[in-house]
């Protein structure tokens, strides 16, 4: 006869290791997870001040990007929106009226683009045999339900947060693009952020770098690019994960703190790797998709990619410290490399104004003309 608590003399230890080990497991994932809801409270925080007060807060967050550049003043910016009316009391320069012409163009052809590639992830995700989406449905509807449902989700995802980072609220009444000139900055720099999207913002002394319409075409191309591919939020994801590692790490230390030193030099080095890896990268699909959008809106993408080698120019002449007085722009913590520049005028020979029929036309040409001399 077994006595019934033979049993239970052997679970009881085994319950006990498991309850340990789920205390452990607890211990360590509630560390990532307060980091993760920290953050979270922060960007809800971020929205709701944005929807209590727009234009404050809008107004903050120029200034803030603007002080990330060293614009401590702002006298030293001009504002300028596409309808070329002046929010300042000086009017636009001809180069300024130039470069937002060449800016609408690319914005244009950023939206078809953009417009086409959802259309095509949808269209994808419809002709999937294995998705069972209810036939009654609004395009609306079914958008939302593809961006959640089907295997193409991520892909869709993507393109639709760029058409509300290109467009606004309203892809059938886009919001306009304004451009902010930063006027006394001596670094040439050109660039967009997620977290005031829709503005470009140039520094007077990239009109000493980019001079041409096509050049201009290359250089925008680029920077709207990274809007589009979400570059941002990539890095600040990037960003978040490696903070986390980090206290989950430290939080580990079986030392007591005498690891502590070894594992923050260690993750520092890990993250500098990381975060330059991630940017090389973004560099590259930057210059790609901005190539393209350059040729889509009819620019001689040839002679603009002569910006890039003008740019890597500059950056070897140039003293290291003008050139890493930013985090915010991609100008310049990633010089334009000779290698990127050349990678760019291979990919011109095959991505040019030719291959679109849409600049073929009179119409185009005539456009084109007019971009070229701007008129006084
Ligand atoms: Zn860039």
């Amino acid at each position: 006869m077994t006595p019934p608590t033979t049993t239970l003399v052997h679970t009881n230890p085994r319950t006990r290791v498991n309850w340990h080990r789920w205390g452990r497991v607890l211990r360590y994932t509630r560390i990532p997870v307060l980091v993760v809801s920290v953050y979270g409270i922060g960007y809800q925080q971020g929205i709701m001040d944005t929807t209590r007060t727009p234009l404050a807060m809008q107004q903050g967050l120029l200034l803030t990007i603007l002080k990330s550049v060293g614009v401590t003043h702002e006298q030293h910016v001009q504002i300028l929106d596409s309808s070329s009316s002046s929010s300042s009391s000086k009017p636009a320069t001809p180069e300024q009226r130039m470069v937002m012409a060449v800016g609408q163009q690319i914005v244009q052809a950023a939206r078809v683009y953009v417009q086409e590639q959802l259309q095509h992830a949808l269209q994808q995700a419809a002709r999937d045999p294995t998705a069972e989406m209810p036939s009654d449905m609004t395009s609306q509807q079914q958008l939302e339900y593809f961006m959640t449902q089907s295997k193409y989700a991520e892909t869709i995802q993507l393109w639709y947060q760029a058409q509300l980072r290109l467009n606004g609220e309203s892809s059938d009444h886009p919001s306009p693009w304004s451009y902010v000139w930063i006027q006394h900055s001596n670094i040439p720099n050109a660039f967009v952020t997620e977290i005031l999207p829709r503005r470009l913002f140039i520094t007077k002394a990239m009109g000493q770098i980019a001079t041409t319409p096509d050049e201009w075409a290359v250089v925008l191309g680029h920077e709207i690019s990274h809007l589009i591919l979400g570059h941002n939020s990539q890095t600040n994801q990037l960003e978040v994960f490696l903070k986390t590692v980090e206290v989950l790490l430290l939080s580990m230390d079986p030392t007591e703190g005498v690891m502590t030193l070894f594992v923050v030099g260690a993750l520092a080095a890990v993250h500098r790797g990381l975060a330059a890896a991630y940017s090389r990268e973004h560099e590259r699909q930057a210059d790609e998709l901005g190539l393209t959008l350059a040729a889509r809106a009819c620019f001689d993408t040839a002679r603009g990619v002569e910006v890039m080698h003008k740019m890597h120019q500059h950056s070897v002449s140039a003293a290291p410290s003008t050139m890493q007085s930013s985090t915010i722009s991609l100008w310049d913590t990633h010089p334009p490399s000779l290698e990127r520049y050349q990678q760019l005028q291979r990919a011109s020979q095959t991505e040019h104004a030719a291959r679109y029929t849409h600049c073929h036309t009179i119409t185009q040409r005539f456009l084109r003309a007019i971009t070229r001399n701007p008129v006084e």
